[in-house]
C-alpha cells in the first residue's frame, strides 16, 4: 500500500497490508483480551483515556506533522485537530462513571429495580480520513471506557496516523490485546465485516456505510453510521453583521479544505441582503492562503485525495452549463500537488449537482431567497440531514426554523461545530445512532434491567 503525500504526490512510504489471516489473527486476539479488560474498574479504563488525552498534548507537534503530512492538511489546523482530539475525550473522562453506574430506578418495598451496563464485546471502528483523530475519538473511547475491544480500521489515506493512535493508546495502558488496528484498504474493512463481531461503528460515505449496514444485517448486532452532509446555511435579512456572517461561513465552507462531514455545503441568502453578503464573502473567500500545508502561515491545505479533483471540477462545469455565475475560483491550481482555488458559485438553484451532492471540497454555491418559508423548503430538500445554521438577529425566529429542519444537529449564529457533551447524530442518509454525549457512551453498551428480590 502506497501511502503520499497529497500536497507533492510524492511517496511517504510503502507498508504491507494486514492479509486475511492477520486480521483473523487480531481478531482472536481482541476477543481473547475482551473479558479481562471489561473486567477491569470504570475508573482504570477511564485513566487510560486520561493518559491517552496526555500523550496526544505531549506529543502534539510529531503527531500534527504527521497527519499533515499524510492528508494534505495545514499544520496549524493539524495541531488543533491534535488538541480538539484530547479536549473532545473530556466529556468521556469527566462524565462516564456517572453514566454508566447502576441506577435504581424503582423499589416497590419487595424488588429493586435497576438498570446496569454490559460492553457489546468486540467492536470494529470502521474509519475516514478527513478527521482521523477527531472522528476516532468518537467511537473508540467510549468503547473502550464500556469495556469493549476494538478492532479499529483507520481509512488508507491515514495510515501513518492510524499506526501513532494505536501506540498512544497502548502507552496510555490499553492492553494490545483489546485495541489493534487493521491497514489496508476497503477489502480490509469488508473483512472485519466478515468475521463475528459484537458491533459495527463506521465513520465515511453513505455509499460504503449502507454496503457496511447491508453486509452485517444478518448478524443483529448494533450499527452505527456516522455518514455524509449536505449542510445548509441561511441568512436571514435582519442579520446583526452581514459581514460577520460571511466570515463564519467562508469559515464553515472552507476549514479543513470543505473536507469535513459538517462543512457548510450551500448557502441561501435573504434577496434585501444577497448583494451585500456575496461580496464580503468573495473578499473573505479570496484571502484566503492557500499552499504548503507545512508553512504555519497556510489556511488551506491540499486536497486528500487526487481522484477528487476531477469531480470538483465536474461540479463547478454543471452550474456554469445550468447558469451559475463563478465568483471565485473554479479550477486546480497550476503546480505539483493537489491544491483546488477556494470557489464561490453564484446564480445557484438546486437544479445543479453542487447544491443536490456532496462536494467535500473547496467548493461553495450560493442561493437567493425570498423568504423563510422559501429557505426551509430548500434546506430540507436533500437526502442528508447531518446539520444546519441559521444566522438572524432574532432568536425565536431562528429557533422556529431549526425546529422545521431535519436535521440532527441546528446552530444558530454558528456553523461547523462539534461538542463531546452533544450528540452527534445524522438523518436520512447522514447515517444512523449517535455519537458523543450520554447517548454516544450507551451506544457501546447492551442495558441490563436487574430485578432484586430479597435484599435491603
Ligand atoms: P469511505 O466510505 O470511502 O471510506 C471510509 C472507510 O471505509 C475507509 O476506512 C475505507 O477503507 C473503508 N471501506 C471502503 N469500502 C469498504 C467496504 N466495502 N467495507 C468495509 N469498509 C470499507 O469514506 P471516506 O472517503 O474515508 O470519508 C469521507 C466521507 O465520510 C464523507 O462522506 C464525509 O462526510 C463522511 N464523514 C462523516 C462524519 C460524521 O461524523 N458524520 C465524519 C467524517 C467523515
Amino acid at each position: 500500500m502506497k501511502i503520499t503525500n497529497p500536497a507533492s504526490n510524492s511517496l511517504i512510504k510503502e507498508i504491507e497490508e494486514d492479509s486475511l489471516e492477520v486480521i483473523n489473527k487480531k481478531y482472536l486476539l481482541v476477543k481473547k483480551g475482551q473479558k479481562e479488560w471489561a473486567n477491569t474498574t470504570l475508573a482504570h479504563r477511564v485513566s487510560c483515556i486520561k493518559r491517552f488525552a496526555e500523550l496526544l498534548i505531549e506529543n502534539k507537534d510529531e503527531l500534527a506533522k504527521e497527519l499533515s503530512n499524510e492528508m494534505g492538511k495545514p499544520i496549524m489546523e493539524a495541531l488543533g485537530e491534535v488538541g480538539g482530539a484530547a479536549v473532545k475525550c473530556e466529556y468521556f473522562i469527566k462524565e462516564s462513571e456517572a453514566v454508566l453506574k447502576q441506577e435504581q430506578v424503582m423499589d416497590d418495598g419487595t424488588t429493586k429495580e435497576i438498570i446496569a451496563y454490559d460492553p457489546l464485546g468486540v467492536i470494529a471502528n470502521i474509519s475516514a480520513w478527513n478527521y482521523p483523530y477527531l472522528v476516532g475519538v468518537n467511537i473508540f473511547v467510549p468503547a473502550l471506557i464500556c469495556g469493549n475491544s476494538v478492532l479499529y480500521k483507520p481509512s488508507e489515506f491515514t495510515t501513518m496516523v492510524g499506526m501513532s493512535i494505536e501506540k498512544y493508546l497502548v502507552k496510555a495502558g490499553v492492553p494490545a490485546n483489546v485495541f489493534q488496528a487493521v491497514f489496508g484498504l476497503g477489502v480490509a474493512g469488508a473483512a472485519l465485516c466478515d468475521l463475528d463481531l459484537d458491533g459495527y461503528f463506521f465513520t465515511g460515505s453513505y455509499k460504503t456505510g449502507k454496503i457496511i449496514a447491508q453486509a452485517v444485517a444478518s448478524k443483529l448486532v448494533p450499527v452505527g453510521l456516522e455518514l455524509g452532509g449536505k449542510d445548509p446555511l441561511y441568512v436571514t435579512e435582519d442579520v446583526t453583521d452581514i459581514k460577520e456572517a460571511a466570515q463564519s461561513a467562508v469559515e464553515g465552507a472552507f476549514w479543513n479544505n470543505g473536507q469535513s462531514c459538517c462543512s457548510v455545503e450551500r448557502v441561501y441568502v435573504h434577496e434585501s441582503i444577497h448583494d451585500e453578503f456575496i461580496e464580503h464573502f468573495k473578499v473573505a473567500a479570496d484571502s484566503l492562503i492557500v499552499g504548503d500545508p507545512s508553512d504555519e502561515k497556510t489556511q488551506m491545505g491540499a486536497i486528500t485525495r487526487e481522484a477528487h479533483l476531477s469531480f470538483l471540477a465536474d461540479l463547478v462545469s454543471d452550474a456554469k452549463e445550468k447558469g451559475a455565475k463563478v465568483l471565485s475560483g473554479g479550477y486546480k491550481l497550476d503546480q505539483a500537488g493537489n491544491f483546488f482555488k477556494p470557489t464561490v458559485l453564484i446564480n445557484m438553484s438546486h437544479k445543479m449537482r453542487c447544491m443536490k451532492e456532496e462536494t467535500f471540497g473547496p467548493v461553495i454555491g450560493i442561493q437567493k431567497v425570498g423568504s423563510d418559508e422559501e429557505a426551509v423548503k430548500l434546506m430540507n430538500d436533500t437526502e442528508y440531514g447531518l446539520t444546519s445554521s441559521v444566522f438572524t438577529s432574532d432568536k425565536a425566529r431562528g429557533e422556529k426554523i431549526l425546529s422545521q429542519i431535519n436535521s440532527g444537529t441546528g446552530y444558530l449564529n454558528c456553523c461547523d461545530r462539534v461538542s463531546g457533551y452533544l450528540p452527534w447524530s445524522g438523518r436520512g442518509h447522514s447515517g444512523l445512532g449517535s455519537t458523543l454525549s450520554k447517548h454516544g457512551l450507551y451506544a457501546f453498551c447492551n442495558p441490563k434491567a436487574l430485578h432484586i428480590r430479597g435484599f435491603k
